[in-house]
């Protein structure tokens, strides 16, 4: 069976001494033997971040970084840095970034190599827009995503790769998913990396659900045989994400 993964994304959200005492609260309500547990965090907080989390099963993840090695690419972050600075997870694509910050499905793809090539585990995102759903092209779309950001990407290394499939009228609304619907794209994510790859692919990549996860609906979404996890925004920055990762 698949281990469960429960990410937070903090977003542009914690100073590096805000983000110190956010660690200490949480890693006593975040202990879990079963479930793995990331803190997505703003790059300037990553050194604070892994320093507080030392000793504790949380681990860290970058929330964005570039793709080339290094050079003349003012403000950006390069995979070595984080690999250096402990990180083991970056989200990439984000729907906040497609959005405001013109990532596209091949941005995407050029990251996931670039992660793959450093050792850090991609959680890459996809997600309709609700005119998307409303109109029935959710599936199309999604698919889409994730045939062009897995472009190049062997089977080896995509069976360590994270999903997180986050519909974005879901993000930050309060609307989640039923768990219907979060299941049956999370289980159409399954088979598009069976079609791609083969079963022993899609059987062992996680695919987390992300959109106002919190304490009152994340065991039945977890429950679900598709859903690996989840992608969690603002109840991330909580006492209450001590409750969605101990879910059971
Ligand atoms: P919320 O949990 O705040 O809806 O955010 C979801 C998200 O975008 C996580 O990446």
């Amino acid at each position: 069976a698949r281990r469960k993964i429960v990410a937070g994304n903090w977003k542009m959200n914690q100073t590096p001494s805000q983000a110190v005492k956010l660690v200490e609260m949480l890693k006593p309500l975040v202990a879990s033997d079963e479930v793995d547990v990331v803190f997505c965090v703003p790059a300037i907080d990553i050194i604070s971040v892994v320093e507080a989390c030392k000793g504790s099963n949380i681990k860290v993840g970058a929330e964005n970084m570039y793709f080339e090695e290094s050079g003349a690419y003012t403000g950006e972050i390069s995979p070595a840095m984080l690999t250096d600075a402990g990180v083991e997870y970056v989200v990439l694509g984000h729907s906040e970034r497609r959005e405001y910050f013109a990532e596209t499905d091949l941005t995407v793809n050029k990251k996931m190599h670039k992660a793959f090539e450093h050792g850090i585990t991609p959680i890459m995102c996809c997600g309709e827009t609700l005119e998307q759903r409303e109109q029935g092209v959710t599936m199309d779309f999604i698919r889409q995503q994730v045939k062009v950001g897995f472009l190049g990407i062997t089977a080896e290394q995509a069976q360590k790769a994270v999903i997180a499939y986050e519909p974005i009228w879901a993000i930050g609304t309060g609307k989640t998913a039923t768990t219907e619907q979060a299941e049956e794209v999370c289980a159409g994510i399954r088979q598009c990396i069976r079609e791609m790859y083969d079963d022993a692919t899609a059987e062992a990549i996680r695919i987390q659900y992300g959109g106002s996860v919190n304490g009152g609906n994340a065991a039945e979404l977890f429950a679900q045989a598709d859903i690996d996890g989840g992608l969690v925004g603002g109840a991330s920055l909580k006492e209450e994400f001590g409750k969605i990762v101990n879910y059971r």
